[in-house]
């Protein structure tokens, strides 16, 4: 066997198992497949508690719940938010959409997330909101950025799309912001296909959120909306997936570290590529394997070696850009550390990172064919 005719390994894939199918099988029987039905209701107790906090709002996908966490908090024309210079682009996209500016703060070395020394300098009258993203399933260090929200009153929402269950010194994801947002597209950590959870303690704004993802329709007077709404809603489908997946969390999870692991040790003589770099007050739970390559690496470099992978077989990814140097956004503020304002961190880190396959099942043998390409150094 050629090596070109090993299986083709992508990058992510749905972990779908008899439970998943058994409680699909359950909702479509029911007849409720549309936003009503019992597995809404029970998807959003279970994911609730699963992250300690009390409200979970069910929605259609990571970007309306970050949209909608935003108007909940009343971020409109005006105001500012910082958000992660490295993210993927719906925590930006989505300040745009509720009329407010995004701010791009530069990256802490390594796990890439944002630095909270960026977001001190970044604040201004305008800010309205800080949104730390748990980057690749790496938590953000909050506790600072926390701090800094007190000092001036600005709303927090976690970005916990690609960290179901991590921990940061003990606190889950998603428990520590005024409220936090979640995706379950497929190549999350939890999936239903697609979908989206926006959690919080706070009964009032876990009202907004129901409210607004729901047409804004009027509790007390059927059809009457105020205000204009939306329709963010999730399937009784998809929750019944959801459900199955959140029952499976501690299999899931372990499996991802497994893979990591698996990794690290087919890798240990390549000292010179970092996968998942962590710190030590972080519990991640690996969303996609993350190897970095040595600093100063170019952005050709890593796309020639990516290239390379592909002709064995093995798919990855880049990291990702910035949204800075998008056109929809590169006209708003960034902000970095110390006088040159840069995002020098968040670029290196764009620029050197890839995901490699992230598949439960994943062998030493496929890690054996992927390994012997990052011998040269790039
Ligand atoms: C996936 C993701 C989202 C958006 O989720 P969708 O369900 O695809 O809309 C938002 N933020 C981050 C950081 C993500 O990785």
């Amino acid at each position: 066997m050629t090596e070109r005719s090993l299986p083709f390994l992508p990058v992510a894939e749905p972990d779908l198992g008899p439970l998943e199918e058994q409680y699909l099988l359950e909702a479509f029987r029911s007849g409720w497949i549309s936003s009503l039905g019992e597995f809404i209701g029970r998807f959003e107790q279970s994911f609730a508690s699963f992250c300690g906090v009390e409200h979970a709002v069910a929605v259609s996908n990571g970007t309306a719940a970050l949209h909608l966490a935003l108007l909940a908090v009343g971020v409109g024309p005006g105001d500012e938010v910082v958000v992660p210079a490295l993210t993927f682009v719906a925590t930006a996209s989505t300040v745009l959409y509720a009329g407010a500016e995004p701010v791009f703060v530069d990256s802490e070395s390594g796990i890439g997330t944002m630095d909270p020394r960026a977001v001190e300098r970044a604040i201004t009258p305008r800010t309205k909101a800080i949104i730390p993203v748990h980057l690749y399933g790496h938590p953000a260090d909050m506790d600072p950025i926390l701090a800094i929200a007190q000092k001036h009153g600005i709303t927090v929402i976690e970005d916990a799309a690609e960290a179901h269950g991590a921990k940061y010194k003990g606190r889950t994801v998603g428990s520590m912001g005024h409220l936090s947002t979640f995706s379950f597209y497929g190549n999350k950590i939890l999936t239903t296909g697609e979908g989206g959870m926006v959690v919080t303690s706070d009964a009032n704004l876990d009202e907004r959120i129901r409210y607004l993802k729901d047409h804004a329709m009027d509790p007390t007077r059927r059809y009457w909306h105020s205000e204009v709404g939306y329709n963010y809603r999730m399937t009784n489908l998809q929750a019944a997936i959801g459900c199955a997946q959140l029952e499976r969390f501690e299999e899931l999870s372990a499996r991802r570290k497994h893979v990591l692991d698996l990794y690290r040790k087919t890798f240990a003589d390549r000292a010179h590529i970092q996968f998942n770099p962590s710190r030590t007050w972080a519990t991640p739970i690996p969303w996609l394997v993350c190897a970095l390559l040595p600093e100063g690496t170019s952005r050709a470099n890593r796309d020639a070696l990516m290239a390379k992978l592909k002709m064995v077989g093995v798919d990855s990814r880049p990291y990702f850009h910035l949204p800075s140097g998008m056109p929809p956004y590169e006209k708003f503020r960034f902000v970095g550390l110390g006088g040159s304002e840069s995002l020098r961190m968040a670029e290196d880190l764009s620029a050197r990172g890839m995901n490699l396959p992230s598949l439960g099942r994943l062998t030493v043998g496929d890690v054996l064919r992927m390994q012997p390409l990052f011998l040269e150094r790039t």
